[in-house]
């Protein structure tokens, strides 16, 4: 398998051209910022290594991402919870229900702390949301398709945006990339991001820009704005992004517009549309008003 050259896509939206780099396109299973992360272990060979273990929430893209990997490797995939809603158990869906179709052995643990797992040696240990030095293989690649299309397409003045978990996509992105790589905190703050890109790399001047949403959001939480935002997107450009981190992307991207009003700005789709289903669904039953 091949993790390379998702189409770049140009859409309309906030009364404005963007590019879109589909790399939810990349694979049918094995897509987004996940695959390119993880593309470092489907390339490489572990003789010693039998089984991926990481850690994460219960309904994780990473999880899913890696039961893949796992599969794709002939491991078994240990994932370890600090616990798992009984709704959730009873009626599995999204992320949590195709990891588990895909043989994954979860461990509920509610002390589990990742920085006291010992790996054995027939084990590889992935951080939580894929955030490993690793990862700098497969956003090289995508680095490179973006540096590829833009010459061929005699792009000039050009901003990369993709929102960030932690940051490892946007960080290593801005290294292998002269334009400026911007991007939104998920999970946490600017504080909290910038603290997450110092444990991947010491530079700070290679950082990307942080840019500040329009407020403090709770990762994971219900936002009827978000919904509509997603829905809109959805309606106009006829693409599906992810509904945990896009539209914190999409709702700060415009609030800076005016800033990059002289700039191509080149969207970075990371995937996570199977855990849209749970999203939906969480949505649909807390506001039971939309369609
Ligand atoms: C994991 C993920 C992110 C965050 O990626 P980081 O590299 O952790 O910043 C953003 N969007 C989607 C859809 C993801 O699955």
């Amino acid at each position: 398998m091949k993790l390379q050259n998702s189409p770049i896509d140009t859409i309309k939206f906030f009364d404005r051209t963007f590019y879109v780099k589909r790399d939810d396109l990349l694979d049918l299973h094995f897509s987004g910022n996940k695959a390119r992360k993880f593309d470092y272990f489907l390339h490489n060979n572990f003789p010693n290594i039998d089984t991926v273990v990481s850690f994460g929430s219960n309904q994780s893209n990473a999880m899913y991402s890696l039961s893949v990997l796992a599969k794709l490797k002939n491991w078994k995939f240990k994932y370890f919870i600090n616990h798992l809603p009984s709704y959730l158990k009873e009626h599995p869906s999204g992320n949590y229900k195709y990891a588990l179709l895909n043989g994954t052995e979860l461990i509920i643990d509610e002390d589990f702390k990742m920085t006291q797992y010992e790996s054995k040696s027939n084990e590889l240990f992935i951080q939580e949301g894929g955030a490993v030095n690793e990862a700098s293989f497969g956003i090289q690649q995508l680095a490179k398709e973006i540096k590829e299309w833009k010459k061929e397409n005699n792009i000039q003045n050009l901003k990369i945006f993709l929102p960030s978990g932690t940051g490892t996509t946007a960080l290593f992105l801005q290294k292998f990339l002269d334009d400026e790589v911007l991007t939104v905190p998920c999970v946490g703050d600017s504080e909290y991001l910038r603290y997450q890109f110092s444990l991947l790399e010491s530079d700070s001047s290679l950082y990307p820009t942080i840019l500040d949403p329009l407020k403090k959001y709770h990762f994971g939480k219900l936002y009827k704005e978000h919904y509509e935002l997603w829905s809109e997107i959805k309606e106009k450009t006829n693409i599906e992004f992810d509904l945990l981190y896009d539209p914190i992307g999409w709702s700060t991207l415009k609030i800076y517009l005016d800033l990059f009003a002289k700039f191509e700005i080149l969207y970075i789709h990371q995937g996570g549309v199977i855990g849209n289903e749970t999203m939906y669904d969480r949505y649909q039953k807390k506001f039971t008003n939309i369609s």
